[in-house]
């Protein structure tokens, strides 16, 4: 399915000449004549001889034009530029052309109308006027056709050359991520919401749950029609009007974007490569204030130049957007900006939701140009790189690629160690570009020998700790310890995480200490003295219990691990011999007391080793 848009001077002939060309007169007034649910999309169609259904968007006035223009921008495939002869190249056909320009509508034809209303050489001039008029626009060289829309002199022709045209246009893109830009919605009786725009990038189908951004409403297709005819899947590249179930009219806005759930956001900052128009009468200049237009989508924002001071008619620069209000807009999406004066500029969203950027970066440059025109590795990378770690849906998301594509690349990027996976895949899965996880590694690795410095008698640092300091979201961070673990940037030892060769270092007194409990674990191996009463701290006795030097067993029951493995043997041993055993038996087993057996045996039973029935142990 193809979309021509018509572009134009006022009553230079659009409307008409869509009429000559479909039957369809796009000016009349729309739904009150239609019954049902077929709503007047404001467009017209016609079958080109080869079978072909071509679209014409048409719209009656000059800021409609401008709105819709951006509206079926991707829908539209090509377009009609409409110059009437008798007067030539206006103002608005400027302005439409610089549009069409920075929209990159590269294939198009020049419609030189009211042929009738000029002898030869009014027609050849106003050829020559239309053929400087279009010198470096994206419409350069497309042929000229002269026509008579009143007496149907040069239709056939048209029609002949916009069939070339379609041939050499390459289809809507379909990437699987649908997305409509509301126009228009209506409240239909018996039908309830129906909502009408250009659909690009993937399909839609009847039954299907969507996504109404912004706010994020959800709503299920209850039906989809093109071209007054209804249809169960709407291809990219045609006008729709779909029926919506179960969200009220009211509560649908033009400029809101229908699309599947869960992958496209809303974004109030955007950074983009920005072109001035040529005719600019004055420089556009750091934080100026404009209207910004992208699909049906119109909001208020900030033009910060990033590595300008201004920006002068016809020059091109980086910029970041900030939005008066969250907009759903995609990478690579095109966008104007207009001031009360008229279009200023234009070009595509390189990143959404970036970073407040420095100015006059020279790596922020490359980094938005590689993000831009890269292959998708670049593309991946640059991202990472700018925007920092991500989760696999929101970098797809960020780069816009096609989703296989992506995959394929970033598989490449994660074999040859350019890009860097924590956690599982499709859970809390975090990725780094191969910089900024060394850098990770570096800062953990300093945080880690800092933190071993400065208390040489504790094992290592709560993770916790290390969580905060490194300011990473708990979803990823037992990812991302793992992965440290797998690499030997660090060892795991429960809530602490310390260097792999760190050792506890005590003081001399510790020591002495430490030195005087080990033998007393030794000299009274079944009721030796508790940790506490020798002076052994909590720190002291868990560093003793990481070097497998004590055996903690409860609070204030600490075994050597001779003397444990020891009372587990004979405590086996005797269960396999009278198949149970109570604790008094255990008590009397070692010559200890009642409190050492009963620590003794709850440890075992928490184990696994032991099971307990009543006043007695079973093995387990
Ligand atoms: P739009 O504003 O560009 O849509 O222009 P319209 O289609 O409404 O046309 C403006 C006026 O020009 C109308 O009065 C049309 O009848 C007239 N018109 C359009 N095309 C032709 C043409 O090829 N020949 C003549 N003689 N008049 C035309």
């Amino acid at each position: 399915m193809y979309v021509l848009g018509t572009a134009g001077h006022v009553d230079h002939g659009k409307s008409t000449l869509v009429c000559a060309l479909t039957g369809i007169d796009p000016d009349r007034l729309p739904e009150e004549k239609e019954r049902e649910m077929t709503i007047d999309l404001g467009f017209a169609w016609f079958k080109l001889d080869g079978g072909q259904e071509v679209s014409i968007v048409d719209v009656p006035g000059h800021e409609d034009f401008i709105k819709n223009m951006l509206a079926g921008v991707y829908g539209i495939n090509a377009a009609l530029l409409i110059i009437a002869a008798d007067e030539g190249v206006m103002q608005q056909t400027r302005e439409h052309l610089a549009i069409l320009d920075l929209l990159r509508v590269d294939k198009g034809i020049i419609v030189l109308t009211k042929k009738d209303l000029v002898d030869a050489e009014g027609l050849e001039l106003a050829r020559m006027e239309a053929e400087e008029a279009v010198k470096d626009t994206t419409l350069e060289g497309a042929p000229i056709i002269a026509v008579s829309s009143t007496t149907g002199d040069g239709i056939p022709e048209l029609k002949t050359a916009i069939s070339r045209l379609l041939e050499i246009t390459p289809l809507p893109r379909d990437i699987g991520r649908p997305r409509l830009s509301i126009d228009r919605r209506f409240a239909v009786k018996g039908f309830g919401t129906v909502v009408t725009g250009t659909l690009i990038d993937g399909k839609l189908s009847v039954g299907q749950e969507v996504e109404i951004l912004p706010p994020g409403l959800k709503a299920h297709i209850r039906g989809l029609e093109t071209h007054k005819k209804k249809l169960d899947v709407a291809v990219p590249g045609s006008r729709v009007a779909v029926n919506l179930a179960n969200v009220p009219a009211e509560r649908i806005e033009r400029g809101m974007v229908i699309t599947t759930p869960g992958w496209l956001t809303t974004a109030q900052f955007v950074d983009v490569n920005l072109h001035a128009v040529k005719n600019l009468p004055r420089p556009v200049m750091h934080n100026t204030e404009v209207t910004f237009h992208s699909g049906t989508t119109e909001a208020a924002v900030v033009v910060r130049l990033l590595d300008k001071q201004k920006l002068n008619a016809g020059e091109v620069g980086w910029a970041q957007l900030k939005l008066d209000r969250p907009v759903a807009v995609a990478k690579d999406d095109f966008f104007i900006i207009r001031s009360p004066q008229g279009t200023v500029g234009g070009g595509q969203i390189v990143d959404i939701n970036p970073r407040r950027h420095r100015r006059f970066q020279a790596s922020l440059a490359l980094n938005l140009q590689a993000k831009r025109e890269g292959t998708s590795e670049e593309i991946i990378l640059a991202t990472l790189e700018g925007s920092g770690p991500s989760e696999y849906e929101r970098l797809l998301l960020a780069c816009h690629l096609d989703a296989a594509e992506f995959k394929k690349a970033l598989d490449d990027l994660l074999k040859n160690g350019e890009v860097i996976a924590t956690g599982v895949m499709g859970l809390h899965q975090y990725i780094f570009s191969k910089s900024r996880w060394y850098a990770l590694v570096k800062e953990v690795i300093a945080l880690l020998d800092n933190y071993h410095a400065q208390f040489p008698t504790r094992r290592g640092m709560p993770k916790e700790e290390l969580k905060s300091r490194l300011k990473i979201a708990t979803a990823y961070f037992d990812g991302i310890i793992r992965q440290f673990s797998d690499d030997r940037v660090l060892v795991e030892k429960a809530a602490i995480v310390a260097r792999p060769d760190f050792k506890v270092k005590f003081t001399a007194e510790q020591q002495v200490l430490i030195d005087a409990y080990l033998k007393e674990l030794a000299v009274n191996p079944y009721s030796p003295t508790s940790p506490d009463e020798m002076n052994i701290t909590a720190e002291m006795l868990g560093a003793l219990a990481a070097d497998g030097k004590a055996v903690i067993v409860a609070e204030g029951v600490v075994f050597s691990p001779a003397a444990y493995e020891e009372m587990v043997k004979r405590v086996v041993t005797q269960m396999k011999k009278q198949s149970k055993i109570t604790v008094a038996e255990v008590r009397d087993l070692f010559q200890t007391s009642r409190k050492y057996a009963v620590a003794l045996m709850e440890y075992l039973d928490a184990q696994k080793v032991t099971r307990r029935t009543g006043n007695e142990r079973v093995l387990c």
